[in-house]
């Protein structure tokens, strides 16, 4: 073992010992979720926990973020960051300590769930931000935890950045976050590169002119419109693209009228796109417009449909430098089979607007939260797709070895930069 190892060890000697307090901290946290910038009581106990340890605290930065600063002599800074909004979910895992908790979200009332894991990573980073506070001997450099409303509608980075937590903060020298997803618990997933794809999704409204049901030579019929621009959207991935490029086109959601024998005025279709490449991300938003626009057209709209971004995420591209460093702490500290390779998800996540606006190398990594023999079982029976991922109801990490693994995880990244 390394010296860097050995002083990640000193700082995670207490873990043992502050365990039972975050397991009580993740289950509280888990049934009480918050939908994205309405994190109030999140934010308050993760403020709570780094006053506690001895950071200075800024609150309410892009609504409901926490940053913490502690400075502990000359050395890195490194940002450690964590997401804390919930989805508008009905959760049903059947837990003990399960969600029944509602939102108010566009003036209606909808469950609530963490389904996305980020109770786990707010305690995690609660964890790591209260040990290496509790251990000053062992590193030297600056810390930031930073945790962050919003992820799940893409707003959140930005809404800090633009708070100015750029100008409240040192610029950091790496920024690290890790996520929970399927995956044997107590693994760690990592990745130089291109970790997580972009993420944009559009709204179109498109124009027709309605009618009675009977007179269809009067309209200009929306849904027949749109219809077709469905099918033809379709046409992108599998005739534009190359079969060696990747890339998502979702229609999600296409609302158009209200009875059958009226003919309606417009119809408004929602898309997400998914990619990992910025120039293969220009040539599906291009193609995107030319086929709506040409649908339009070919309905005799008298309009041009209006195309409007609902939300962006960026590509996550995992620094190699910054990479491999984080990646030989974890050899170092970590049993090689604990350890993977992982490929590249169509899963989007706003922590890339960090090291990009601020151009930061950062690091991101995955952590597994499914009971390890569910896992082996569904890996030899080929069902590892029946395994409930995030976003899902039944979305449930195991509580017992993911919580202390990511913990471990993120001291040990730190360490890779701050250790003596
Ligand atoms: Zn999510
Ligand atoms: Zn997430």
């Amino acid at each position: 073992m390394n010296q860097e190892a050995q002083q990640a060890q000193s700082v995670l000697a207490q873990l043992n010992t502050l365990l039972p307090h975050l397991e009580s901290v993740y289950k509280d946290i888990h049934s009480h979720p918050e939908l994205s910038m309405q994190e109030h009581r999140t934010a308050g106990i993760a403020a709570e926990h780094l006053r506690a340890a001895g950071y200075e605290v800024t609150t309410g930065v892009g609504t409901t973020g926490v940053v913490g600063v502690l400075r502990n002599g000359d050395g890195p800074i490194v940002m450690l960051r964590a997401d804390m909004d919930a989805l508008p979910v009905r959760e049903a895992t059947g837990l003990p300590y399960a969600s029944n908790a509602t939102a108010d979200q566009d003036g209606k009332s909808v469950p609530v769930m963490h389904a996305c894991g980020h109770d786990m990573h707010v305690t995690w980073l609660i964890g790591a931000a209260t040990l290496l506070a509790q251990n000053r001997d062992a590193w030297r450099g600056t810390l930031m935890p930073v945790f962050q409303p919003a992820e799940e509608t893409g707003a959140g980075a930005q809404a800090m950045i633009d708070d100015g937590l750029f100008k409240r903060l040192p610029k950091p020298h790496v920024i690290l976050g890790q996520h929970v997803m399927v995956g044997s618990s107590g693994t760690i997933g990592t990745r130089s590169g291109v970790i997580t794809s972009a993420g944009d999704s559009l709204q179109i409204r498109m124009f027709g002119r309605g009618a009675h049901g009977s007179m269809p030579q009067a309209s200009i019929d929306p849904v027949v419109m749109a219809a077709a621009t469905v099918l033809r959207l379709q046409t992108i991935v599998s005739r534009e693209i190359a079969p060696t490029e990747a890339a998502v086109v979702t229609v999600g959601s296409l609302q158009a009228g209200t009875k059958e024998n009226v003919i309606p005025d417009e119809a408004v279709i929602k898309l997400n796109v998914r990619t990992f490449d910025e120039g293969v991300r220009q040539r599906v938003l291009a193609a995107i417009k030319r086929i709506t626009n040409a649908e339009a057209e070919a309905s005799r709209a008298s309009r041009k449909p209006e195309i409007t971004p609902l939300d962006r995420y960026p590509l996550v591209k995992n620094d190699p430098e910054a990479t491999k460093r984080a990646v030989d702490a974890f050899r170092s500290y970590f049993p090689a089979d604990r350890l993977k390779d992982t490929q590249p998800t169509a899963a989007s996540e706003d922590f890339g607007s960090f090291g990009t606006e601020w151009q930061v190398p950062s690091v991101f990594w995955f952590v597994g939260g499914t009971d390890p023999e569910t896992y082996a079982k569904a890996e030899e029976s080929g069902t590892i797709a029946d395994i409930p991922t995030n976003h899902n109801p039944r979305f449930a990490p195991v509580i017992h070895p993911t919580l202390e693994t990511g913990v471990e995880a993120m001291v040990v990244a730190a360490q890779g930069w701050l250790a003596e």
